[in-house]
């Protein structure tokens, strides 16, 4: 199969929404961008046996690529339009490209994002994706706007990804078979919050989708807030599967386990009823943001350090 033809079978989405003026097919394309609104765009590459283990299902990688950059829009509060995707593949293998582009095809439009080009290789599999979204001018959530006596809160459940992780490339024993299968579709196929999104953007003070773990991703609101905070490690939500582990487990997963996606985030104590009233069963409060704390401590006072994935370090 000639990579033309594999384009077009695979990657030429029919029925362009209005906004794309060209999509695949010509040497770039070209979307239409509303007034009083801003681009907002982000990229992630997924690389084979570092992102995700060499025996990832075809379906599952095309999903997740697209889902963790949904997730970066999540935590900006935009809404996804259009997407790219450069592709580096081993071989041309017509089945692993059935399963993957629909994987990736299923998401896309469930969010309403249309693929408008991309640009595809041989070599070592790894998937880039870059995301485009739009967000009312000067309405995005960012990293910077935490205030002292905000809560800190968060959506879904925290940790299950490493721990079905930790079970594939360690063959960790401590979840029972039910629980593993359950944590390894967390990790394969994570939720997108944008739902969430919708609903905190004009109550969030700051966001940050986590992908490293929450205390790093943390941190890194801290920081930009120049701030620090207060977690009740009591209150950390942990799904059905975690909680059968022993509490030292089961921390230290929520606690600096990547791959969440979960959304992080802060609200004034005036933003909080009309917080909960919305969406109040899909988020909990796990904190406070205090600006006489010094990074982030328990609720005893201990000092809790961040040590979240990082790539170059071994
Ligand atoms: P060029 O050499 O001009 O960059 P390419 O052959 O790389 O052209 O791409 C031709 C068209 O196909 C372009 O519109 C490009 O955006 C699109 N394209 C290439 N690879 C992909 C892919 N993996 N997914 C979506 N579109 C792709
Ligand atoms: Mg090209």
């Amino acid at each position: 199969m000639h990579e033309f033809n594999l384009i077009q079978k695979y990657f030429t989405w029919d029925n362009p929404p209005e906004n794309v003026a060209m999509t695949v097919g010509d040497d770039a394309a070209i979307m239409d961008l509303p007034k009083n609104k801003q681009l907002v765009t982000s990229v992630d590459t997924l690389i084979s046996g570092v992102h995700f283990p060499k025996e990832t299902p075809a379906q599952a990688i095309g999903y997740k690529a697209l889902a963790v950059s949904l997730s970066d829009l999540a935590a900006m509060g935009a809404s996804p339009k259009w997407f790219t995707l450069a592709l580096t593949l081993p071989e041309i293998n017509q089945s692993w490209l059935e399963d993957f582009s629909q994987g990736l095809k299923k998401l896309a439009q469930e969010h309403q994002c249309f693929l408008v080009g991309g640009d595809t290789t041989k070599g070592p599999l790894s998937i880039s994706i870059q995301v485009m979204g739009l967000v009312d001018s000067g309405k995005a959530l960012l990293r910077s706007g935490a205030k002292s006596g905000d809560k800190l809160y968060v959506t879904g459940t925290l940790g299950d990804a490493n721990a079905g992780l930790d079970y594939l490339l360690n063959n960790s024993q401590v979840l029972a078979p039910e629980a593993r299968q359950y944590c390894q579709k967390r990790l394969n196929y994570p939720i997108p919050r944008l739902v969430e999104s919708a609903a905190i953007k004009d109550l969030a003070s700051s966001c940050i989708d986590l992908s490293d773990g929450l205390l790093q991703d943390l941190s890194h609101i801290l920081s930009a807030s120049s701030i620090g905070a207060k977690l009740d490690l009591s209150q950390l939500p942990l799904s059905l599967a975690l909680r059968t582990l022993e509490d030292k487990n089961s921390l230290a997963y929520a606690l600096a386990g990547g791959d969440d996606y979960e959304l992080l985030f802060t609200t004034s104590k005036e933003n909080e009823s009309k917080l909960l009233s919305r969406i109040g069963d899909k988020v909990t409060c796990i904190g406070s943001i205090a600006k006489d704390i010094h990074g982030i401590i328990d609720k005893a006072g201990k000092q809790l350090e961040s040590s979240g994935y990082n790539h170059f370090n071994d």
